[in-house]
């Protein structure tokens, strides 16, 4: 069996992974970080396509949590993790929010100061930016719809790079904190899953993988290493843990966005190649409105969920955009991995007020489409009526149940909520796995709940925070 040995093992590359990399190889930590994904050139396939769904997602995107109703979910699972399939929305956690998880959790060090000084290096360093020019018209349509109704709207800035003549470059993790931290001598085993990690005592002495080869066939390694950080996101990383047998407070709380979907027709065809940088902010933080990546594929499989008669506007599919309602949810769920299986049981239990919210912002969304111009809208309900007409809304309420609703979200947290607070967290205020010296958690499962925003803000202000910690006790 193959042996490496490393100074700090990091399991994963994505947000949380990629951030801790950099910030402890530029401090001249011996790092290694080992991803289950493959490394992809991320100029190689197109955004939002199926090839991307093939090649950077975990199961090819096809994976749900059980429940009435059940919620399909996606990871990314690839070099740079979900940031290479993200629309690239960044928002900072709200400070309101920050605050309420600093004294329910007691988590240390976490004031508006600390959090901006974080905020301000990650923005800096990813180059977080709004448009330079007009939006496309299928980010306007939110604008407009809004400024129809009276209701708040707002660009979200996101993590973009923007050339001279305005064209904008996505600044994933295998564009700039992956190959920053290889520069700063990191090491990066992709094709390379950990499947145990090694207990003693109190501590960590190493981890199991299983690499994949060239010819796709598997060799065993074992990673001897000092200090490890899990960043596989709110799925995986209690996943690994509970394998290892570490299971107290480590999978439980499961919080997402839920979010509903509308494929909205226009009486001409729309820009398909961005995803919609508006949000109606109306109804923040518990109700968000805003747009999806609209391919051809997508805007499929949107109508499809309807379950209506939709071939009309799939033959028109030019002329229709997906948009959504997403919600901050009183329920929760849970992670567990099975003895003898990869992939862990995920479920999800949406409270009654969820429901509700999610069916009043579907109906919200309904209204601003139509405002802004859309002839036709296809909610994501099976059987329900195809809206033309602000009266026809309201038989969407009583289409949306739990058993005709398609559900979904992007958005993972809190499978291992941080704070000092040990009846209610699986880590310390920095990450530490409570009853492990030597054991971090730097990703989207720190997170005490959703936070209402795109979360990627959050998760990397929170690694650079827990990273920079880690250095001060070395
Ligand atoms: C389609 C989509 C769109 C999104 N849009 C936005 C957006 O616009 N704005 C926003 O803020 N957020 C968005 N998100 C969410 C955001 O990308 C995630 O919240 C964030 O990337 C999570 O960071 P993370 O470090 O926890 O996990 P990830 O970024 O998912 O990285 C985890 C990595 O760990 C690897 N890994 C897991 N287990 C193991 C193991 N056992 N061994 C080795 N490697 C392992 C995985 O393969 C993966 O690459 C989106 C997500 C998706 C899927």
């Amino acid at each position: 069996m193959k042996t490496l040995e490393t100074e700090v093992l990091i399991i994963g590359s994505g947000a949380g992974g990629a951030v801790t990399a950099a910030t402890l190889a530029r401090a001249g930590r011996s790092v290694l970080v080992v991803e289950e994904g493959p490394w992809i050139d991320p100029d190689a396939v197109e955004p939002f396509s199926l090839d991307e769904m093939v090649l950077k997602y975990r199961h090819q995107g096809a994976s749900a949590a059980l429940g009435t109703p059940g919620i399909a979910y996606a990871e990314g699972r690839c070099v740079g993790g979900s940031t290479e399939i993200n629309s690239g929305l960044y928002h900072r956690l709200p400070e309101e929010l920050a605050d309420e998880w600093r004294r329910t959790y007691r988590i240390a060090e976490f004031t508006p100061e600390v959090l901006d000084k974080y905020s301000d290096l990650v923005e800096n360093e990813l180059s977080v930016s709004k448009l330079p020019g007009a939006p496309p018209p299928s980010s306007a349509v939110l604008e407009r719809g809004a400024a129809k109704l009276g209701w708040r709207a707002v660009e979200f800035a996101r993590v973009f790079r923007y050339d001279h003549q305005g064209r904008g470059v996505k600044q994933t993790m295998a564009r700039t904190l992956v190959p920053r931290a290889v520069e700063a001598g990191a090491q990066i085993l992709a094709e390379c899953r950990i499947s145990r990690l090694l207990k003693r005592d109190d501590r960590i002495v190493g981890a199991r993988a299983e690499r994949t080869l060239p010819g796709g066939e598997t060799e065993p390694v074992t990673i001897i290493a000092e200090h490890v950080f899990v960043c596989g996101g709110a799925i995986q990383t209690p996943t690994l843990l509970q394998h290892s047998g570490i299971r107290a407070q480590i999978g439980n709380g499961l919080k997402f966005h839920p979010t509903i979907k509308v494929a909205a027709r226009f009486p001409q065809a729309y820009d398909h190649g961005d995803v919609p940088m508006h949000r109606v902010t109306e109804f923040s933080p518990f109700l968000t409105i805003g747009g999806s990546a609209s391919r051809r594929g997508h805007v499929a499989l949107a109508l499809a969920d309807s379950g209506g008669d939709y071939a009309d506007a799939l033959a028109a599919w030019e002329d229709v955009v997906v948009y959504y309602a997403a919600i901050r949810s009183d329920g929760s769920g849970r992670v567990t991995a099975l003895p003898g299986f990869r992939a862990p049981l995920v479920t999800y239990r949406m409270t009654d007020a969820d429901q509700s919210r999610l069916a009043r912002g579907l109906l919200h969304l309904g209204e601003v489409l139509l405002a802004a111009g859309a002839t036709e809208l296809y909610p994501s309900i099976a059987g329900a009526p195809v809206a033309r007409r602000a009266e026809d809304l309201v038989e969407w309420w009583d289409a949306f149940t739990p058993s005709t609703a398609n559900l979904m979200t992007v958005h993972l947290t809190s499978t291992v909520r941080m704070g000092d607070d040990q009846s209610r967290t699986g880590a310390d205020s920095f990450g530490r796995v409570w009853g492990f010296r030597n054991l971090r958690i730097n990703d989207a499962s720190l997170l005490p709940d959703a936070p209402g925003v795109n979360p990627q803000a959050a998760i990397m202000t929170i690694a650079a925070r827990n990273a920079d910690e880690f250095l001060s006790h070395l």
